[in-house]
């Protein structure tokens, strides 16, 4: 048989199994789900779980659902759905359905009676503590429930009336029988249905019970005919149950259990808990907040989704956990902006520079490439003035022989334009650099004699009469420790990086970013990639640091022993 590679996805062990099953005839097509709880916003452990997900259906013929996991009404809410739908869209992937937990509730509420009915479950009027002292460890067997043996037709009846509300919240429960001695303690007789009265944003109050989320999870992929349910390690202990319950009930299909091995990236925190309470306690702006690792945070930032594509592919798919350099993660959105975003100039920490031998009131356009390897992207035209505008630490008065850029009586080559040589050096009575006096080589212009002339730097600049001022805010690692939640001693809060923002208020840009729109990327020459913010207007233009040109944490974290 042939199969499509999936588009640059590298094998793995989950791809090699599943290719050897459709081979061997077991499945005709591969179905997949990605299932995320609507109770936050999807981070980049995420990405990977999707990427998954939807590659191996997309290799095998078949298709993935997007299915929301609202067993548990008390954290759920319709942003969190909205912004999940957002988020894998903008990853690039479309479900075929958009599926609900709760959309099954009557569907296991069935499976629940038919459990009962056959001897397999039953009602439980112990409080949750007592249960839980009954669970034993794990070199203890559990006891017996002494409702263990109550019969099918008083579970049953016990069961309805819970459903009818005629029970306060804990006052019952529903539990499977299975073993209290099983060396797998999610075998001891599972709650599969406890009484909560909570308004479910979907099902309203219809309900006064709620199924636990190991029932309501291998039940949900069967009704959908998953063949291939993806999910992580933590899981691996929860199978045996899935199984039992796929074996005892009447479920329209037999999905199988694939278990992976969660992403862990250094520097941050991936889990919902964990972003939870940066929000919640305003340690960040928000879930979108760029320096969050949640998707909308890193598409805020100047990510873009075939970078964040990649790195779920490069750091591929196992069943052992590891960390990851946040730099990993970064190298891909620099791989994918140097081949693909627009160059521009800006300048983040002005240096006024006059030029005395260039006409007052006049402007000259200069072409400036958009791509100096790229040609097919085309160029654009940058003013010149007699006023500009240099990067304050181009410019050094005691500067050091290797310094290249300009410094007293120094040369450098204004990019695009010509070279300019510092004939005198302004300070205030502070003895702060306030000003530059330059002139210019006219004969350094393209197609002038001394367009060619060499001199050993060359420097980013703009206009002052033309550049539009601009905030731009530089983003740091969001913690100052490689493994923040690692720290048994420590709250990972207080790990938090208290330099992750830095915002400049003084930047000016080149006119032809003044309506870029939120999200499209640029390499500011010599400085970075960054893009617009979604709170920039052209009136007011903000633009965030996607990332530097290099990695300046490689050397850190060697140096830290760390990744
Ligand atoms: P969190 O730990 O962030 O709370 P979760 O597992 O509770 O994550 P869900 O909304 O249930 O969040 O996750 C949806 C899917 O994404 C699940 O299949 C889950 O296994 C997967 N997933 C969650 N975190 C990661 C991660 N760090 N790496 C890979 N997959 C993940
Ligand atoms: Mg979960």
């Amino acid at each position: 048989m042939n199969h499509p590679e999936p588009t640059s996805a590298p094998a793995h062990f989950i791809l090699n199994r599943i290719r050897k099953e459709v081979d061997a005839g077991l499945y005709s097509r591969v179905v997949t789900r990605f299932p995320p709880e609507p109770n936050g916003y999807l981070h980049i452990g995420h990405a990977k779980s999707i990427v998954l997900n939807f590659s191996m259906a997309a290799a095998f013929g078949g298709y993935t659902n997007l299915r929301f996991d609202d067993t548990n009404p008390a954290k759920e809410e319709q942003r969190f759905i909205d912004s999940i739908k957002e988020d894998v869209r903008w990853l690039g992937y479309e479900w075929e359905n958009e599926c609900f937990a709760s959309d099954y509730f009557e569907a296991l509420f069935g499976y629940a009676l038919h459990l009962v009915d056959h001897g397999l479950a039953y009602v439980d009027g112990q409080d949750a503590d007592t249960i839980r002292a009954q669970r034993g460890t794990l070199t203890e067997p559990g006891v017996n429930s002494p409702d263990r043996d109550r019969p099918p037709a008083e579970s049953r009846d016990l069961l309805e009336r819970m459903r009818a509300g005629e029970f306060p919240d804990g006052r019952y429960v529903l539990r499977a029988k299975i073993d209290m001695a099983s060396p797998n303690i999610n075998l001891r007789d599972p709650v599969l249905y406890r009484i909560r009265r909570q308004h479910h944003h979907r099902t309203g109050d219809d309900w006064v019970l709620y199924p636990t989320y190991d029932f309501a999870h291998g039940q949900s992929d069967a009704i959908e005919h998953i063949t291939h349910s993806l999910c992580t390690m933590e899981f691996e202990d929860h199978r045996p149950l899935y199984d039992w319950l796929l074996e005892h009930l009447p479920v329209p299909s037999r999905p199988q259990q694939i278990e992976f091995a969660k992403l862990n990236i250094d520097f941050t925190v991936l889990s919902k808990r964990r972003l939870t309470r940066l929000v919640d306690e305003g340690q960040v702006a928000g879930w979108d907040d760029p320096r969050m690792p949640t998707l909308a945070g890193l598409r805020r930032r100047g990510f873009t989704p075939v970078s964040i594509r990649n790195f779920c592919n490069e750091i591929g798919v196992t069943k052992s956990e590891g960390i990851i350099p946040y730099g990993v993660l970064e190298r891909h959105l620099r791989d994918d902006l140097n081949v693909h975003a627009p160059r521009r100039m800006a300048v983040l920490r002005p240096l006024k520079v006059v030029l005395t031998n260039f006409p007052e009131n006049e402007t000259e356009w200069f072409d400036a490439a958009n791509h100096p390897q790229n040609p097919e992207m085309g160029s654009r035209r940058v003013p010149m003035t007699r006023e500009i505008f240099i990067e304050r630490d181009d410019f050094m008065e005691d500067a050091p022989k290797k310094f290249f850029r300009l410094k007293p009586s120094g040369e450098v080559r204004l990019r695009n334009a010509f070279i300019v040589r510092c004939d005198e050096v302004v300070k205030n009575d502070a003895g702060d650099v306030t000003e530059l006096r330059c002139s210019l080589d006219p004969e350094s212009r393209t197609g002038q004699p001394n367009a060619e002339r060499k001199v050993k730097g060359t420097i980013h600049w703009v206009s002052a009469q033309h550049a539009i001022p601009a905030e731009v805010r530089l983003y740091d690692r969001l913690f100052n420790v490689p493994h923040p939640s690692g720290d048994k001693e420590r709250d990972f809060i207080e790990h938090l990086n208290p330099a992750s923002l830095e915002i400049l208020d003084t930047a000016w840009l080149e006119p032809t970013l003044a309506d870029a729109p939120p999200g499209q990327p640029f390499q500011f020459e010599r400085l970075g990639y960054f893009a617009p913010d979604l709170d920039s207007t052209p009136e007011q233009p903000i633009f965030n640091r996607a990332v530097t040109l290099r990695d300046t944490w490689a050397k850190i974290e060697k140096e830290l022993g760390g990744a």
